[in-house]
């Protein structure tokens, strides 16, 4: 068995203070980068080994190394939020590692240990606090990832391996977090077919999806929503986010888990939430067709995405080759605001929290 135990080297280097508040004033999403990172080696003689927190760096890597030309790798991503004594805490980070576990056996790779998953997060957060933003929107964005570093072209699975986590000050995820986002379906691209990657969280995912965003960035829509890659039919998620629907009954539904839809952890935890909330929270497929019945008819009057990075995000409008209608009167309706208060309060510690989603790190 390896020794997991994090050694800790300092950033004998780190951002002066005035450096650092000058970057956090305006963080935006994913730019600005903390003073130090964790680290762990994998190989097939030693296990996983040599596991530190240490200055943040850039990693040296062979050009053959297997992710560069076969894409074995997988992330997360999760938040570390301030709470109201100045400590921090985290969110459900044991249903982060057990996903990260699930895409490396997806992808072949060799899984990290649950419990070095959550102690890399804890010790990254602890020893970077000082670049934990208090603003309301604000947040330690952690970014988990895992690639292949064999030196080897033959195909099959790497023998080595490294696990990094970096952490990034973010603000809110879009320009305006209370407004609505106007989705573009794809007809042409899909992301994720029956028996494919789709449920594993990879970087693959995103790349075959990027031809799909730019397409929709030239229509002048902020994300895309997919179909499923055998029917052309039902609605499965956004590039990077679940997708759910509101009626005028008041009840949800939101496309039911399969290999094609990423298992979201805020998707799982507004359910949740709803349910308690005594709402009703159907899973089924959504067809598009029924979504245009249910828009035009004023049956459905709300819809949002959620994930990690943007929380709750109203979608105001849909457009497609031919399509575009507008959903409620494309402003964030009562029931998204509700859940999201909902989520983000227990989120914060500002409630209590009776599932032991809200984890302190100090
Ligand atoms: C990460 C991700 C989500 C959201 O997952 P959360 O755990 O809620 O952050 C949804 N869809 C895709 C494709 C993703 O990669």
């Amino acid at each position: 068995m390896s020794d997991l135990t994090f050694e800790i080297e300092t950033n004998a280097a780190p951002r002066s203070a005035g450096d650092r508040a000058a970057l956090m004033a305006n963080p935006g999403f994913g730019k600005v980068f903390t003073d130090h990172m964790a680290i762990v080696r994998y190989s097939a003689g030693r296990g996983w080994h040599d596991a530190k927190i240490t200055a943040r760096a850039p990693i040296p890597l062979d050009p053959a190394a297997a992710v560069l030309h076969y894409a074995q790798e997988i992330f997360e991503g999760l938040k570390a939020y301030r709470t109201a004594d100045g400590g921090a805490a985290l969110f459900r980070p044991e249903a982060n590692a057990l996903r990260f576990r699930r895409s490396a056996e997806r992808m072949a790779m060799v899984p990290f240990p649950e419990e070095a998953f959550i102690a890399a997060q804890r010790k990254l957060v602890e020893i970077d606090r000082d670049w934990i933003p208090d603003t309301p929107d604000g947040s330690l964005y952690l970014r988990p990832f895992m690639i292949a570093n064999e030196v080897f072209l033959g195909v099959k699975p790497a023998s080595e391996y490294l696990f990094i986590t970096i952490a990034s000050a973010v603000g809110s995820y879009f320009k305006d977090p209370n407004g609505t986002v106007t989705v573009w379906l794809s007809e042409h691209y899909t992301r994720a077919a029956p028996g494919g990657t789709g449920a594993a969280k990879c970087g693959g995912n995103y790349a075959a999806s990027l031809a799909a965003q730019a397409e929709a960035a030239n229509q002048g829509c902020e994300q895309v929503v997919f179909l499923d890659a055998a029917e052309r039919r039902y609605v499965e998620e956004l590039g990077g986010m679940n997708v759910f629907f509101v009626f005028e009954d008041g009840t949800l539904l939101t496309p039911p888990l399969s290999d094609s839809i990423l298992p979201g952890i805020t998707r799982d935890s507004i359910i949740t939430l709803a349910r308690e909330a005594g709402m009703t929270v159907r899973e089924e497929l959504y067809g598009i067709d029924q979504w245009r019945d249910d828009v035009r008819s004023g049956r459905q009057t709300e819809a949002f995405a959620c994930g990690t990075a943007a929380v709750i995000t109203p979608i105001g409008r849909v457009r497609g080759r031919e399509d575009d209608f507008t959903i409620g009167n494309a402003v964030a309706g009562p029931v998204a605001r509700r859940l999201r208060t909902l989520l983000v309060d227990i989120q914060r510690g500002n409630t209590s929290d009776a599932h032991g989603w809200f984890q302190k790190v100090f």
